[in-house]
């Protein structure tokens, strides 16, 4: 795509064909051929466009983009208050620009009547545990040329939110890692659906800390993890559609009750889902 001609026109015919706009979201432009979107603040993701000829970088780490100059990258829960992009255009020309992220104030979250076992597990699980943590950091290490992740998002389910991103967990009195996910309620057996096409990266039907765990690739680092299923419906290797059913709500693991919990990550960043989805709908559908 090329902005030169009519660089208005052009840009805002590749905001609305190319990229889901939400009303808190932003978009930057960089240069006439350079685009940002999303919103800048810790757990943010943002999709973006560059000429496909074009090396980019944050904080001098390099993002890969599509054959069309298509990208993703996200800023973490701690994220610092800036970052710096950096674009090496085909000539050997460098343009760097500080991107400023915003901080957020996270709640502390008391979490009581999980099962003790999860709060302190004895010492003969924990080789299981280290395993398991191995197979979802390897899952979210996948670099694959999906372009999903350009997609509009689906919420995987209609329900209340009862957990956010980033809240300071306390489990039954004992100060733990912050949550990562974003908890939607529903009850045990409730069908759960993929939020864009995806392919399988990693099946689990019962993790120590996490119950039934799935994780779905979107492409280019960007994935998707539910974890406390009751069970997971879809294999590793699979290609789901948008809006096809992927495994039931369960409440395995460390956890109070049936629900959903939807993390996203950028590789291992962890990103808050909340901040990519338009608000959540009052009705079931
Ligand atoms: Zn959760």
């Amino acid at each position: 795509m090329h902005f030169n001609k009519a660089p208005m026109k052009n840009l805002l015919m590749f905001i609305l064909s190319t990229l889901p706009y939400t009303v808190s979201s932003e978009t930057i432009t960089l240069n006439p051929n350079t685009q940002l979107q999303g919103e800048f603040i810790q757990g943010g993701l943002i999709r973006g466009k560059t000429l496909a000829n074009n090396r980019i970088f944050l904080d001098e780490k390099p993002i890969r983009t599509t054959p069309e100059g298509q990208f993703a990258f996200g800023f973490g829960r701690d994220a610092t208050k800036t970052s710096t992009f950096s674009i090496i255009a085909s000539s050997g020309e460098k343009l760097s620009h500080t991107l400023k992220v915003q901080s957020r104030d996270y709640k502390l979250q008391k979490v009581n009547g999980v099962p003790q076992k999860t709060v302190t597990p004895p010492k003969s699980v924990l080789g299981r545990i280290k395993k398991e943590t191995q197979l979802v950091k390897s899952a979210r290490k996948t670099d694959s040329n999906a372009t999903d992740f350009l997609s509009t998002f689906q919420w995987p389910l209609i329900g209340p939110i009862t957990g956010v991103y980033g809240s300071q967990r306390i489990y039954n009195g004992t100060p733990k890692r912050p949550h990562y996910g974003l908890d939607i309620a529903a009850p045990v057996g409730t069908i759960v659906k993929a939020p864009t096409d995806v392919t399988i990266t990693l099946v689990h039907q019962n993790m120590y800390y996490s119950g039934g765990t799935l994780i779905m690739d979107h492409g280019y680092g960007i994935s998707s993890t539910f974890i406390h299923l009751d069970e997971v419906l879809v294999k590793v290797g699979d290609k789901i559609k948008k809006g096809d059913i992927v495994a039931k709500v369960g409440s395995k693991g460390r956890s109070t009750g049936p629900h959903l919990d939807w993390r996203i990550n950028w590789f291992g960043v962890r990103l808050d889902p909340a901040l990519i989805m338009p608000d959540m709908p009052t009705t079931k559908r």
